[in-house]
């Protein structure tokens, strides 16, 4: 065999389980269709360090996100990775918003976050004067983090441990072959075979077709994923607002992201988002319409007080690869070794969205011990 492993994608979690499985494997090769890493949703999110609240209990979600936003807090502070745990507040503006919230917080203390709570009113004014609400939770373990520099810091870890890097290949097809696998890759014009022992998917917005070439009928099982785009606006410094936490809505029942929301990057800068719009088509139009604008400034309005519809501008968006479609309950991660597929010795990650990016470093992990 060529390669003891393959790993496709170079997003946070390939890069994650780059550094982890090339502290014990020798022989590792990532391939990136792009020229670099992070070129796709990696880089495109709101850099958030969740706590793990909402994820149902026992999900893979839940699990990895609390676990992984513990390990992603130490891995930062041990490799000069701009990080601030800026907390963060989820504010109830009716009463049909206090009661979801009461729902909220029993699912965070059913998962393990015990550090959430109910702040007194006057607190809230205190520390986010200009923000509306009539009751709210604060979460002290939310934050942000400078997501470009973590896949540096992974990459870079990586090549020291002797991970081979081959960008611009993207792989076309995999075929089982015996002890391992035969991968077919497009590099410029060219198209070769290598071959490896194992392999881990996570291939982001094109994973599903992945395992898809690797024999799996995604159909029959229920791995097909939906594109939903989710749009941001800036609205300026936080000097401006008088905002210093990350500030969320509480999201609607059913609803496919967490509400607009107000995050705040490392330099101080807020913007509003993401939105969830389910895309008819797989086509990456990353381009935010105007339009939007008005609907994010209302939902924005219900609970910060002094922002004005002029103050919006179109920023940046993201796709997340969701395996809920549209309307349906909430669905877990697709974390799966795939002996029972007669597959062994592949990993496929499906529906990667968010906490992606928090449980990067707790997925690779739970990867390693799939192996
Ligand atoms: C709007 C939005 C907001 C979000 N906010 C947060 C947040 O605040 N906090 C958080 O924890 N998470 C957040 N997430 C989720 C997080 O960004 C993702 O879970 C995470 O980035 C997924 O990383 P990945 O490595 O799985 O996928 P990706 O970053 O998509 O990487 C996959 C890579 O695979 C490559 N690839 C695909 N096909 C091939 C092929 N055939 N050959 C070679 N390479 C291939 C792609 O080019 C890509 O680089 C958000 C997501 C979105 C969309």
């Amino acid at each position: 065999m060529d390669y003891s492993l393959v790993i496709i994608g170079a997003g946070v979690v390939g890069l994650a389980c780059a550094e982890r499985f090339s502290r014990d494997f020798d022989s590792i090769l990532l391939i990136e269709k792009n020229s670099r890493f992070g070129e796709e949703t990696s880089s495109r999110n709101s850099e958030v360090i969740h706590a793990g609240i909402y994820y149902p209990n026992g999900s893979l979600k839940s699990q990895l996100c609390i676990n992984g936003r513990n390990m992603l807090y130490e891995f930062c502070s041990n490799n000069d990775i701009p990080f601030s745990k800026t907390g963060k507040y989820i504010v109830a503006v009716n009463k049909d918003d206090s009661e979801n919230l009461s729902n909220i917080y029993q699912n965070a203390m059913n998962n393990g976050v015990n550090d959430i709570r109910y702040i007194k009113l006057h607190e809230l004014n205190k520390a986010e004067p200009n923000i509306r609400a009539c009751e709210a939770l604060f979460s002290p373990s939310t934050g942000i983090i400078d997501s470009h520099r973590l896949m540096y810091v992974l990459e870079a870890k990586s090549i020291a441990n002797h991970c081979d890097f081959a960008y611009n290949h993207e792989l076309i097809s995999i075929e089982k072959i015996n002890g391992g696998y035969n991968l077919t890759i497009k590099s410029d014009d060219e198209i070769f075979q290598i071959s490896t022992e194992l392999i881990i998917n996570s291939a982001g917005l094109e994973s599903d077709n992945i395992a898809k070439s690797a024999g799996i009928d995604i159909q029959k099982e229920n791995l097909m994923i939906s594109w939903c785009k989710g749009n941001y606006f800036k609205i300026g410094h936080k000097s401006k607002f008088g905002i210093n936490h990350l500030i969320y809505p509480v999201p609607q029942k059913n609803y496919s992201g967490l509400g607009i929301h107000v995050t705040l990057d490392l330099s101080g800068n807020l913007r509003l988002g993401p939105n969830a719009e389910y895309m008819n088509s797989k086509v990456k139009n990353y381009s935010v319409d105007e339009d939007l604008k008005s609907s994010f400034f209302e939902s924005a309005s219900t609970y910060i007080k002094n922002i004005k519809l002029e103050d919006l501008s179109p920023d940046y968006s993201g796709i997340r690869p969701k395996l809920q479609k549209s309307g349906e309950p909430h669905r877990d991660w697709y974390i799966s070794e795939e002996s029972d597929k007669k597959l062994p010795g592949l990993i496929n990650l499906i529906g990667i969205e968010s906490p992606g990016l928090t449980s990067c470093l707790a997925i690779a992990e739970y990867c390693r011990k799939l192996i």
